[in-house]
């Protein structure tokens, strides 16, 4: 087992083994159990290095063909949802306008469990405007309620559809800075692009700007289906080719700067103003399991 905190240290000894090309020792990636800030990341040796590499702040494991992850949704950032007296509550941010205003609830530690096929397979739809309509309970395509994929620091990731008699469009004025908010029952989550995972991949040393949309490479979370939700770029870094579906979604092999290609094939997601009109997580489930 290795412990270790981030510290600037640490990320300069990363730099130097990065840059002397330490393929299997590269520190950018967990296999074992090891502290990052005040949260434990614990990855098994079998899970696969897209998950290694870019997770933290939870428990990943496999059984059979399925990547286990398991978080209790607490976010590493400050967020004045922690409640006062937390020592990491900090005082609503209005600085957005003045519609901006906290919902009454607390976020509270969770017990998420999302099960990820390695292979997912397609349903075979076709993710038009007609499917992506941001009502609930619209299609039996859509994704669930509740936490339905998880962000790269251990946030859950909700759908975009706000519970019955709600809008998201709503919603959203009670998101902190990181565009998160807490159920009642202090479930918090992300239903869109948030700078947690973007400052957990500054941490990490693979970009310098952690702003959504501007960042060197903008990778969110997982989707419980296998859909992954990227921003906008691709996990090399270039743009995202035209012609995404009414979800901002595509089709293609996902490859890292290296060449690495993690998924083979794999749908995913571009949240991302500028390449699209769907400024959230996706909607309707493109594989065809999410437990
Ligand atoms: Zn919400
Ligand atoms: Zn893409």
């Amino acid at each position: 087992m290795r412990k270790r905190k981030w510290s600037s240290a640490l990320l300069a000894a990363s730099a130097i083994i990065a840059a002397a090309g330490c393929g299997s020792d590269d520190p950018g990636t967990v296999s074992g159990s090891e502290v990052y800030d005040t949260c434990t990341t614990s990855i098994a040796d079998n899970v696969p290095a897209f998950y290694k590499t870019y997770f933290r702040c939870v428990t990943i494991t496999m059984s059979g063909d399925t990547v286990v992850i398991k978080t209790d949704g607490l976010p590493p950032h400050n967020t004045y949802y922690y409640g006062s007296g937390h020592d990491k509550y900090v005082a609503f941010d209005f600085s957005k306008g003045s519609d901006y205003h906290p919902n009454p609830n607390t976020l509270k530690q969770q017990n998420v469990t999302i099960q990820i096929p390695a292979a997912p397979k397609a349903r075979g739809l076709t993710i038009n405007a007609a499917a992506v309509d941001a009502k609930v309970n619209s299609s039996s395509n859509e994704y669930g309620l509740g936490p339905r994929g998880v962000a790269l620091d251990g946030v859950s990731l909700f759908n975009p559809l706000a519970a019955p008699g709600d809008d998201i469009e709503d919603e959203k004025y009670t998101f902190d800075p990181y565009n998160a908010h807490p159920t009642n029952n202090g479930a918090y989550h992300y239903h869109t692009t948030s700078k947690g995972p973007l400052e957990l991949l500054k941490k990490l040393g693979k970009t310098t700007n952690t702003t959504p949309g501007q960042a060197e490479i903008e990778v969110y979370g997982m989707m419980c289906d296998g859909t992954l939700l990227l921003g906008c770029k691709e996990l090399d870094g270039s743009a995202p080719a035209a012609g995404l579906d009414s979800q901002n979604g595509h089709v293609h092999d996902i490859k890292d700067k290296a060449g690495t290609v993690h998924f083979t094939g794999r749908y995913h997601t571009h949240v991302c103003t500028s390449i699209g009109s769907h400024k959230y997580t996706p909607e309707i489930q493109y594989y065809d399991t999410c437990k």
